[in-house]
């Protein structure tokens, strides 16, 4: 049987019903989410390319809901912006990251992403401080990812915010280089200690050679501004490679490790540490 036009349009309605219906349900089990102790971290190691040596974790959110199961961040962050309760929930990620991180045998740092939505709160400095002071970690060991969307809509703010949160000794990465708009703009503005390539262009560098290009100018970027790059999404031996020959400083990815639990360090970490 064939679809007049009419029916077309119906079924898209109701494919757009059931996604706002989908949302809506996220956005309504998220304010339950921390009450009933529903995320978890993981953690993922950064490599240095220069000593071999591990420099610290990625924190990586998850979330498990009992009757919906894993929900990806990719899913649920940006719901939790729009409603505004990613602002509980990030601060319960750099609580849980920094008492976590306090607890590790070693002194690695960690690596908290942190959301354009927490960097516009006047009070993210205080909220740093005061995390800092009751987990005990010390301040050299905490690294804030943020991409550039707050840097853009509310450069000013943004840019005062930064300057409190680096006074405090805490370290600043600009996270998914590449994909965002006036990536060099927001370079040259803002005081980053680290660059991260997204993995987009890694992941496409076997065969796009415009990857591949992208990917050396972005180092040699960061080499002329003194800021060291670190490169998302490393899988393959052929894709390391391509890194250390150009001279990548750091390097995440599955062939280092997958995002892992880590309350105190896993012994096999601490060997590949050795
Ligand atoms: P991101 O900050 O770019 O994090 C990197 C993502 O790449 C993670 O996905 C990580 O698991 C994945 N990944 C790591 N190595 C590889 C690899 O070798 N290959 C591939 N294909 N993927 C790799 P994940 O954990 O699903 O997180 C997705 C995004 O959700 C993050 O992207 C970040 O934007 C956001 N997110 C995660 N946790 C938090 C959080 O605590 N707060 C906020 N605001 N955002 C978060
Ligand atoms: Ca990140
Ligand atoms: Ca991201
Ligand atoms: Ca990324």
């Amino acid at each position: 049987a064939k679809a007049s036009p009419g029916e077309t349009i119906c079924y898209y309605q109701a494919g757009m019903d059931e996604d706002a219906r989908h949302r809506r349900q996220i956005a309504n089990e998220l304010r339950h989410a921390l009450a009933r102790d529903e995320f978890r971290l993981l953690y993922q190691p950064q490599r240095s390319l220069r000593t071999h040596q591990i420099s610290g974790y990625e924190a990586l959110l998850r979330w498990k809901h009992p009757r919906l199961g894993h929900i990806s961040p990719m899913e649920f962050i940006p719901i939790a912006e729009q409603t505004g309760e990613i602002l509980r929930i990030g601060e319960w990620v750099l609580r849980a990251a920094c008492r976590e991180a306090a607890s590790w045998t070693s002194q690695d740092k960690v690596a908290v992403n942190l959301s354009p939505v927490q960097l516009l709160q006047p009070d993210l400095p205080e909220m740093v401080t005061s995390i800092l002071l009751e987990t005990g970690l010390a301040p050299r060991r905490l690294e804030l990812e943020i991409t550039e969307t707050a840097l853009i809509t509310e450069k000013a703010r943004a840019l005062h915010s930064l300057r409190r949160i680096k006074a405090l000794g805490v370290s600043v990465a600009m996270d998914d280089f590449g994909t965002g708009y006036s990536s060099l703009d927001t370079l040259h503005s803002f005081p980053f200690d680290k660059i991260k390539i997204d993995k987009s262009f890694l992941l496409q560098s076997g065969e796009s050679p415009q990857a591949q290009a992208i990917i050396r100018a972005v180092l040699a970027l960061g080499r002329s501004l003194g800021i060291p790059v670190l490169a998302e999404g490393v899988e393959t031996l052929d894709q390391l490679k391509l890194l250390v020959d150009e001279g990548c400083d750091e390097a995440q990815g599955y062939l280092f490790g997958r995002p892992s639990p880590m309350q105190a360090e896993p012994a096999e970490q601490a060997a590949l540490r050795a």
